[in-house]
């Protein structure tokens, strides 16, 4: 029953699904790209990126989700508690409703000091 969270992206994550990297635990997600040699993680490059790339239209978002790509799209880097004040939901379901925007490489998450932005991805 003991959740954990991940390291890196702060997403919750099953205990039996937590994945080891160096002296880290981090979700699925998380592990497939820390094994990746192009992992980036610089919000002020990010928006040259993937800009061209065919964005929500076809996506199946939630209505949540959608109001969560449009603010970080606004802000540029949002922090999840800012985030999720924002859309009046918990960090927990914060990160739930995120957890297919990443997949989607829509959002991502970066790690700054001790704050976990919201970007694009
Ligand atoms: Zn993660």
């Amino acid at each position: 029953m003991s959740d954990k969270t991940c390291a890196k992206c702060g997403a919750a994550v099953d205990a039996g699904e937590v994945r080891e990297f160096r002296d880290q635990e981090l979700c699925e997600d998380c592990y497939m790209e820390a094994l990746s040699p192009l992992h980036v993680c610089d919000p002020w490059a990010v928006h040259t990126a993937k800009s061209l790339k065919d964005l929500p239209g076809g996506q199946n978002l939630t209505p949540i989700q959608q109001k969560l790509y449009d603010l970080v799209k606004a802000k540029g880097e949002v922090p999840i508690p800012e985030a999720a004040a924002h859309l009046g939901l918990n960090e927990d379901d914060l990160r739930r409703e995120f957890a297919p925007l990443r997949h989607m490489e829509m959002l991502r998450a970066c790690k700054k000091d001790d704050l976990i932005l919201l970007t694009l991805f």
